[in-house]
């Protein structure tokens, strides 16, 4: 099976455990108990999965054939790049929309791969409309800005569009859709204005497939389950209630080798711009990860080794960090050894908090010079 093969070749083409600075291990079952604790708590609505931006960085394709095992069938990423890249992978069998839709000059691509655009504008409803034409109708979503203002047609739009159905005679709409922009934020009067002015849009698309909720819209109730939900963040482990305990179950362990050890006296001046002095005599661990493997520079976080917290000793630099190791025994670590960067000790989350931002753009800014390791339980 083609399929298979590809998939194959995305795990396979990580760089080996040996040459590799560090290991990043995603736990496809705990996506997959994410999956199904996500679609307990929809019920009779559908659940969809967003693997956008390579899966959140943990890799699209492994992602997608582990949550295919669990029956999803329907997958968006944001651009028709991506989409043509799991079509390659999958072949025709998944349902794929592409959230920003069609760039100009991209239709004939699109509808060749058999993708769903999700149409943002009446210039993409009538391009993707004209090729319809000409065969059978496409399918496509329609997406209406309900109050976010990033993406989607304005519901004013919608009226001239629908109550003229030959304008939309070469598409056939799978799916109306919109986006909530303060789905996080539970008590945001946001959320009940955009729930209605999609409700709003019933009348025009009758009985279709509706879509609103991503991970956090499914926690703010029935309401908003509508037809079919769209997470991405929650099946990757990211707290999609935030302020309140996390119920996904954690997905990525972040590993780096150690490089080095070293002892210095008080008074020695610790990496770059000698952001720490050692006040005291300590030992040292320089491990083999940086940012340039998307651990932000303003994190100053810790790494852990049997649970004991080693403090980042001075900035963190390109492919490097200095950790105070002097709470370990002497000689624990050694050249080679890993120490715990994401783990049950400190989540995806603590991390985003410590450098000022949100989990999403610290998994999506991972690099590419890790060993990967897909688990399956
Ligand atoms: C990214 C995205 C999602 C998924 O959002 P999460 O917060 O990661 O669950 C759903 N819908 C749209 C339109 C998106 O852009």
């Amino acid at each position: 099976m083609p399929s298979k093969h590809h998939a194959d070749a995305a795990v396979v083409s990580s760089i080996d455990e040996t040459t590799a600075g560090a290991i990043l291990t995603a736990d496809l079952g705990a996506i997959r108990a994410n999956y199904r604790f996500l679609k307990n708590l929809l019920g009779r609505a559908a659940c969809a999965a967003v693997v956008k931006a390579d899966g959140y960085g943990l890799g699209a394709v492994p992602v997608a054939r582990a949550l295919a095992k669990e029956g999803c069938d329907t997958f968006f990423v944001a651009h028709l790049s991506e989409g043509l890249a799991l079509r390659k992978a999958f072949g025709p069998d998944l349902v794929i929309y592409v959230l920003n839709g069609l760039p100009p000059g991209s239709e004939g691509a699109c509808a060749a791969a058999g993708l769903r655009p999700v149409l943002n504008s009446v210039e993409q409803v009538r391009a993707w409309d004209a090729l319809g034409r000409g065969r059978q109708p496409l399918e496509a979503a329609i997406q209406v800005d309900t109050g976010m203002s990033r993406l989607g047609l304005q519901p004013a739009d919608v009226i001239p569009l629908s109550e003229d159905a030959r304008s939309l005679a070469g598409i056939r709409v799978s799916l109306v859709m919109s986006h909530l922009a303060c789905a996080d934020e539970v008590a945001h009067p946001a959320n009940p204005a955009q729930l209605d002015a999609f409700r709003a849009l019933k009348p025009w698309f009758g009985r279709g497939t509706y879509s609103l909720a991503n991970s956090s819209g499914i926690f703010l109730g029935q309401d908003w389950h509508f037809d079919l939900a769209r997470p991405g963040a929650a099946l990757y482990g990211i707290n999609p209630t935030p302020g309140q305990p996390n119920p996904m179950k954690p997905v990525v362990r972040l590993q780096a080798k150690v490089v080095q050890t070293r002892s210095v006296k008080a008074g020695a001046g610790i990496g770059y711009a000698h952001r720490l002095v050692a006040s005291r005599p300590t030992r040292l661990a320089t491990i083999s990860l940086g940012y340039a493997d998307g651990w932000h520079r303003a994190a100053a976080g810790a790494a852990f080794v049997d649970g004991v917290r080693l403090p980042f000793a001075g900035r963190v630099s390109m492919d490097s960090i200095i950790l105070d190791i002097s709470a370990l025994p002497d000689g624990r670590l050694k050249a080679g050894d890993l120490v715990d960067l994401f783990g049950t000790e400190q989540t995806v989350d603590d991390v985003a908090a410590l450098a000022g931002t949100i989990g999403y753009e610290i998994l999506t800014s991972l690099g590419q010079r890790f060993h990967r390791v897909y688990l399956d339980g």
